[in-house]
């Protein structure tokens, strides 16, 4: 088995300052205020609360709402992706460049990824995608759903790497042994994609400004006995 890399889709292979995300986090708290019926000075922190406590605002909505996941995911991913996400002209050479198998590790949809990854032109790069609705709702950074993941693509003397641009998405991914980049353009800038010692600096492996730096790091691990 070779080796793999786990990527997040939303804000980590497309830049968050394109606003997709926010348009998303507009339509979740909508949804809060129009469907579900809270009032609205209570979604902020009805919002905070879900997230600290299962890791998507979703998975509050389900236990306390009895919210339908699915008819939720299509409202709030209901934004025009390709007029809001610019092109990538290098995001593809990126991809190719890394020799490892793909896969889409999303708390996204299914057809919110393909509808990104087709609008960016990289859909081939994927071997699969895992999408929320795949591990029944449970979101990252859920330790149970990395083991699910692992042990699909996993395999023995094969390594991993995880990109996301959430910490607290890649602190599970480490603690299973996985590598870890963290897709931040403020702290990738700051950190010129390595890691030092400073206690401030994030428990991750590697930060990184965009998606297009992570064949670099990659190749800067190679020395210390990984095969990318
Ligand atoms: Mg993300």
């Amino acid at each position: 088995m070779s080796d793999y890399f786990l990527f997040d889709l939303d804000n980590t292979l497309y830049p968050r300052d394109c606003g997709l995300f926010d348009r998303v986090d507009a339509l979740i708290n909508d949804y809060l205020e129009t469907v579900v019926g809270i009032p609205p000075e209570r979604v902020d922190y009805l919002r905070r609360d879900y997230f600290a406590r299962y890791g998507t605002t979703l998975s509050g909505l389900m236990r306390h709402h009895g919210v339908e996941p699915d008819h939720y995911l299509d409202y709030v991913h209901a934004v025009p992706v390709a007029e809001i996400i610019p092109p990538d002209p290098v995001i593809n050479e990126a991809l190719a460049a890394l020799p490892g198998r793909k896969y889409i590790f999303s708390n996204a949809s299914r057809r919110h990824c393909e509808r990104v990854l087709a609008h960016l032109g990289i859909a081939t790069h994927f071997e699969e995608i895992f999408d929320i609705i795949h591990f029944d709702y449970r979101p990252k950074p859920e330790p149970g759903v990395y083991r699910q993941v692992i042990g699909r693509v996993g395999g023995a003397g094969c390594k991993g790497v995880m990109v996301d641009d959430l910490v607290a998405n890649l602190r599970p991914a480490r603690a299973a042994g996985l590598k870890t980049i963290l897709v931040d353009p403020a702290a990738g800038a700051a950190a010129g994609g390595r890691v030092n010692g400073d206690r401030n600096a994030p428990p991750v492996d590697a930060v990184a400004v965009s998606v297009h730096e992570v064949g670099g790091i990659v190749s800067r691990w190679r020395p210390r006995g990984w095969r990318f």
